[in-house]
């Protein structure tokens, strides 16, 4: 069998990494395609195929993987006769795991053809996770397509979910995302409690640690707030399109959401001052500046 993965980046990459070690043992082929030409050379120098082009990439292959920034991107790859629509081989299925909006996807969906099958399989876990197999994919899909490729789905990812017919995956990455975004900005709150206060914020984070407040972005964000690297592997520009998202999912949904439209208008803040290619947790350096007082242990 012949696997398409397209956008090696942060999240890509470890995907591609984790089905080409997968290929070398079954003897299926991992062909891959960024415009990134540094990004696909890391992955073609390892053994995967270059793809040339999406063209290319799409006339070999039986399964497709997607991991691309947002919206836009889909779409562009997807449409046109130069798209994935266009060229994906007969009776191929694309999993796109990109975290995306339910409406552009709805359009990619309806122009698809007939004969082949799209699922909306939005990943969690982040970088570290994408590279070391870990990571949780939310379906959009039937259970006999799930069933087909449940496998070839556990080659990077510990927890396969189906949540229900298409859609239902995006709509699921973007509650769990609702809460991370939460908690990501307040732990800039608590942190600022503790400096002000002059606590050693590394005790402070074991504290927390032990506490009912204990979570994955506790554990692992603040860290990289203590570091001040604000962590790297992940663009503000992202986390804003993703609040974006989520914002329009409530609206859409008639949920209202005060918690989520204040931390969406500080990741626009937080945006503006710093930059898209910003690490994400720059949200917590606006109150840093607000508050001149650095958080570091
Ligand atoms: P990234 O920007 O690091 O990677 C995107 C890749 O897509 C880049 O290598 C880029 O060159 C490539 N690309 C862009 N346009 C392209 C095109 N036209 N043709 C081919 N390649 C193209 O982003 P990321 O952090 O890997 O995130 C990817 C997706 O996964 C996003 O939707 C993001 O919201 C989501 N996500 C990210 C994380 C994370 O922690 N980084 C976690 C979960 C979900």
């Amino acid at each position: 069998m012949n696997i398409g993965f397209i956008g090696l980046g942060n999240m890509g990459s470890g995907m591609a990494l984790n089905l080409l070690r997968h290929c070398q043992e079954s003897g299926d082929t991992l062909i891959v395609f960024d415009i990134n030409e540094t990004a696909l050379a890391d992955v073609v120098i390892k053994g995967a195929v270059h793809g040339r082009s999406v063209v290319g990439l799409c006339a070999q292959c039986e399964v497709l993987f997607t991991s691309l920034p947002s919206s836009k991107e889909v779409n562009l790859l997807a449409f046109g006769d130069d798209g994935i629509l266009a060229n994906l081989k007969e009776g191929a299925t694309w999993f796109e795991t990109s975290t995306n909006e339910l409406s552009e996807w709805q359009k990619v969906k309806n122009e698809a053809p007939s004969h082949l099958t799209l699922v909306d399989a939005p990943v969690s876990g982040g970088a570290e996770g994408a590279l070391a197999g870990t990571l949780a994919i939310f379906l959009g899909i039937d259970e006999d397509v799930l069933t087909k490729f449940e496998s070839l789905l556990g080659v990077f990812a510990a927890r396969v979910v189906r949540m229900g017919p298409s859609g239902t995956g995006y709509v699921t990455k973007l509650a769990q995302l609702h809460l991370n975004y939460l908690v990501a900005q307040g732990i800039g709150e608590t942190l600022m409690l503790g400096a002000k206060a002059n606590l050693d914020l590394s005790v402070l984070h074991s504290v927390l640690m032990s506490s009912c407040a204990r979570s994955y972005v506790v554990e692992s964000y603040i860290p990289k707030v203590l570091d001040g690297s604000y962590d790297t592997s992940f663009a503000l520009g992202l986390a804003e399109k993703d609040m974006r998202l989520i914002t329009e999912l409530g609206q859409h949904l008639e949920v209202s959401m005060p918690l989520g439209d204040k931390v969406y208008s500080t990741y626009q803040q937080a945006k503006k001052a710093y930059g898209y290619n910003a690490p994400h947790l720059s949200v917590v350096r606006l109150m840093e500046e607000q508050h001149n007082q650095l958080l570091r242990s």
